[in-house]
């Protein structure tokens, strides 16, 4: 039985309720799992709001300002999280930003800054997470990140993010090699298209969603529920033995080759 109660979650990419973050903090809450949740600060503190809000019926014990982009709000995190629990199970990325304009067109006009950007923010951001959670898996542990196909082919428009998607994907595999002796395993879901506020900045998001409605097995796109699912099953002992893997959860469009 997938049971994660007694386990400690850190679930991080929660913008609204459509966030793909959002269906995983729900489904590690229904099996058993105490939650943290970090929220991307803003100035005006409108996300924070927000998003507590949302999180509020899960009962988060811990709720946190963290910019990735930021490593003081990086450190003092996972210090809440030492002093608050003292250990952690369950690392959930699911965060991602390349702008606007370096998601349609050319991918020979991305800038110099939005490759960095992206870069830093996707992919970076993975292995600084698991290098801070590392000490607080003492008794083993699981990560879980989220890629989409456009790391592995030729997607239209997503651009710098497939690049940043196949960085992400080898950093999975090196990480997974690494921290394997820790008992920690890592591993990446590359969901199918969902509407949420950061596939919005994809051009053509629907042409693509409705295009996986046409070809894919299943004849649908997925849900935010359905990749949540599979996460609780990636965090759960029923995936001890797997680690440093790509699980395809896409309505089984990843088969397809017309
Ligand atoms: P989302 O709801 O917009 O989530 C993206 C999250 O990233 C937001 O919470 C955003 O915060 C956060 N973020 C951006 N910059 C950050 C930073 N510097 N520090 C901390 N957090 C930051 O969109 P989503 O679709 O659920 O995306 C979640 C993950 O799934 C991403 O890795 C995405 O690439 C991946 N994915 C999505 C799809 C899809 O079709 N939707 C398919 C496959 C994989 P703010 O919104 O507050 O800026």
């Amino acid at each position: 039985m997938l049971d994660l109660t007694g386990k400690k979650a850190l679930v991080t990419g929660i913008a609204n309720n459509r966030s793909i973050a959002w269906g995983i903090a729900q489904q590690l809450h229904q099996a058993g799992a105490e939650l943290g949740v970090t929220y991307l600060p803003d100035e005006k503190g409108r996300y924070e709001r927000k998003v507590r809000e949302l999180v509020n019926p899960l009962n988060p014990s811990v709720f946190l300002p963290c910019d990735v982009q930021n490593d003081s709000q990086i450190e003092s995190t996972f210090e809440t999280i030492a002093q608050e629990w003292g250990k952690l199970d369950i690392l959930i990325h699911s965060l991602a930003f390349a702008s606007k304009e370096d998601l349609s067109g050319e991918f020979s006009a991305t800038s110099r800054e939005g490759f960095t950007q992206a870069m830093e923010i996707s992919t970076y951001s993975l292995t600084r997470l698991a290098r801070a959670a590392k000490p607080l898996m003492s008794e083993g542990g699981s990560i879980v990140t989220l890629t989409y196909l456009g790391g592995e082919r030729v997607i239209p428009n997503y651009n710098v993010m497939g690049v940043a998607k196949a960085g992400l994907q080898m950093s999975v595999r090196y990480l997974a090699a690494e921290l394997g002796s820790h008992k920690i395993r890592v591993n990446a879901i590359s969901a199918g298209p969902i509407r949420t506020l950061a596939s919005s900045a994809v051009d053509g998001i629907l042409d693509m969603i409705r295009h996986v409605e046409e070809v894919a097995p299943l004849q649908r796109t997925v849900t935010q529920q359905e990749v949540g699912n599979s996460a609780a099953f990636l965090c759960s002992d029923l995936a001890g033995g797997i680690t440093g893997q790509v699980l395809y959860v896409d309505a089984g469009y990843e088969i397809m080759g017309m």
